[in-house]
């Protein structure tokens, strides 16, 4: 598969190295170890071809949102290059959209639902049964924090009981949290609820250490309250193109 032309490559090069050394100030304005916070470069609607470069660059992991185009994007990568890169999916997903993104995806950090769970977990049995993948699936649970409908994630209230059912599925490993700050409000408001939150959850889920939190306008404030992955598109990828439904 064709790399992007050079002026592509080098717009990716110096973005990703800001976007990397804004991580790294972040973390020690947190008095953090540089490498508690992982970078998920957001790929979504950008081509495998932008994907390829950063995997030249360095890049392992990438979050991706729309079912299909992720799958086809991360079949084609790893095909092209490595099979073990790692492809997360970090937007809402449609339950009879479960299906195959519990074949191609290394991590979900969207679950909100019972029944996206169950269907991930009834998607992961079978790409384990045939070999389609070779572990469970990791997901995390998105928390909703202001209760707004079209962000998705569970409320807090309900947070627990998705939790305890998540631990009965098999082919699904709870993992930890993810959150998506609102808004209205500030950042640091959000993350700082989010955290304690977070510290609750952590105390009836002590494995679950994971929190995908931060984005490419609030990455310090995320990793100022816990976060371990912040999800950046913009920043290092450019504005997205506006697409028509
Ligand atoms: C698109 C997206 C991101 C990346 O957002 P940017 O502001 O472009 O960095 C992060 N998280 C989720 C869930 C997304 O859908």
């Amino acid at each position: 598969m064709t790399r992007p032309d050079a002026t592509r490559v080098g717009e990716l090069a110096s973005t990703l190295q800001s976007a990397q050394e804004r991580l790294r100030a972040a973390c020690v304005a947190a008095d953090r170890p540089a490498d508690d916070v992982d970078l998920l470069v957001v790929t979504k609607f950008f081509p495998a071809s932008d994907v390829l470069a950063l995997v030249d660059l360095g890049c392992r992991a990438f979050g991706e949102s729309r079912e299909p185009e992720a799958g086809r994007k991360a079949a084609e990568v790893r095909d092209a290059v490595d099979a073990t890169l790692s492809f997360h999916m970090i937007g809402q997903i449609q339950t009879k959209k479960a299906k195959t993104v519990g074949r191609w995806a290394d991590r979900v950090h969207s679950v909100d639902t019972i029944r996206l769970a169950d269907a991930l977990d009834d998607a992961a049995t079978k790409a384990l049964d045939s070999h389609d993948r070779s572990a469970p699936l990791d997901v995390l649970l998105q928390i909703n924090l202001d209760g707004a409908p079209d962000r998705g994630g569970v409320g807090v209230d309900d947070l627990g009981a998705l939790a305890a059912h998540v631990d009965t599925l098999s082919a699904v490993r709870l993992r930890g949290l993810m959150v998506i700050a609102p808004q209205e409000g500030t950042a640091e408001q959000w993350m700082a609820r989010a955290a304690e939150i977070r510290a609750s959850f952590l105390a009836g889920h002590p494995d679950a250490t994971e929190f995908s939190a931060g984005m490419s306008g609030d990455l310090e404030e995320a990793v100022a309250h816990g976060s371990t992955c912040v999800r950046v598109g913009t920043a290092i990828m450019g504005s997205r193109p506006i697409v028509s439904p």
